[in-house]
C-alpha cells in the first residue's frame, strides 16, 4: 500500500465509501472523507488536496504547527482529532476549524473563550468524544455523561456542537466493531430527541473499519493509513 500514490489510495476510498453508501441505502455525498495526515509531511498533505481531499486530521497542536507554513493556502477545513489539553487551547483555537475530540466541560469553555481571544468570529465546531467502550479506551466521556456535557457545549455561543465522535478498540474484524458504531448513533439519536438538538454529525470509522462505520450512519470517516500509507513510527 505504502507504494501507491495518495491519488490512486483516494480513487479506491472513495470507491469503498461508495460500495457501503449504497449498501446501508445512503447517499455518498453524506460522507466526508478526513485525511489523517499525522506523521506525514506538509507534501502529503498537499498531494492528497490535489487529489481532491478537503478535510485533514491532525491529532497535535504542535506537530500541525509546524506544518502551517508546507500548506498554506490550501483551502481545506482543519480538524484536531485527538486529546487536547486544556493549555493548548488557544493555539487549538486559533490553527483549527473543528476539535472533534472534546471530553471535557472546562476544555469546551476553554475553547469557547479562546475563540474570542484569537479574534475569529466564526464559532469553533466541536464534536463530544464518547468512550463507547470504557473497559479498553481512556478518552472520551461516559456515554451516561454525555447528556449533560451536549446540553451545558450547546449553550456557549462561540461554539457550534455538530455531534459525537468515537474511537473504539481497534479489533482484527472490522464486523466486531459494529455494535460500538451503533451505540454511539443511538446515544447521538436520543441526545438529538431529549435535548432538541440537531447533532447531524457522526465522526467514526478509520482505515480498517470505516466500511462498517458508513453501514451504521457515519457522517465523518477519519482514515490515515489507507490514504497515505503506513505511518513513520515516532
Ligand atoms: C490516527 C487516527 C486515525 C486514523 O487511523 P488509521 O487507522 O491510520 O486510518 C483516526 N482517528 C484518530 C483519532 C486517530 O488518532
Amino acid at each position: 500500500m505504502t507504494t501507491n500514490s495518495v491519488r490512486e489510495n483516494l480513487l479506491r476510498m472513495q470507491e469503498r465509501i461508495a460500495g457501503a453508501a449504497a449498501r446501508a441505502g445512503r447517499n455518498a455525498d453524506e460522507i466526508t472523507l478526513i485525511g489523517v495526515s499525522k506523521t506525514h509531511p506538509a507534501n502529503a498533505i498537499r498531494e492528497a488536496f490535489e487529489a481532491g481531499v478537503r478535510h485533514f486530521g491532525e491529532n497535535r497542536v504542535q506537530e500541525w504547527e509546524g506544518k502551517r507554513t508546507g500548506t498554506e493556502g490550501l483551502a481545506a477545513t482543519w480538524h484536531l482529532i485527538g486529546h487536547l489539553q486544556n493549555n493548548k487551547a488557544v493555539r487549538a483555537a486559533r490553527l483549527f476549524h473543528s476539535i472533534d475530540s472534546v471530553d471535557d466541560l472546562a476544555l469546551a469553555q476553554r475553547l469557547d473563550r479562546a475563540r474570542v481571544e484569537v479574534g475569529i468570529p466564526e464559532k469553533l465546531r466541536v464534536l463530544i468524544e464518547v468512550r463507547v467502550a470504557p473497559e479498553e479506551t481512556k478518552s472520551g466521556v461516559e456515554t451516561r455523561e454525555a447528556s449533560e456535557l451536549a446540553e451545558k457545549i450547546a449553550g456557549l455561543p462561540r461554539l457550534e456542537l455538530g455531534g459525537l465522535m468515537c474511537i473504539p478498540p481497534f479489533l482484527e474484524q472490522a464486523e466486531k466493531v459494529r455494535s460500538y458504531f451503533r451505540r454511539l448513533r443511538e446515544l447521538r439519536d436520543d441526545l438529538a430527541k431529549t435535548l432538541g438538538l440537531a447533532l447531524p454529525v457522526l465522526s467514526m470509522g478509520m482505515s480498517h473499519d470505516f466500511e462498517v462505520a458508513i453501514e451504521e450512519g457515519a457522517t465523518e470517516v477519519r482514515v490515515g493509513t489507507a490514504l497515505f500509507g503506513t505511518r513513520i513510527a515516532g
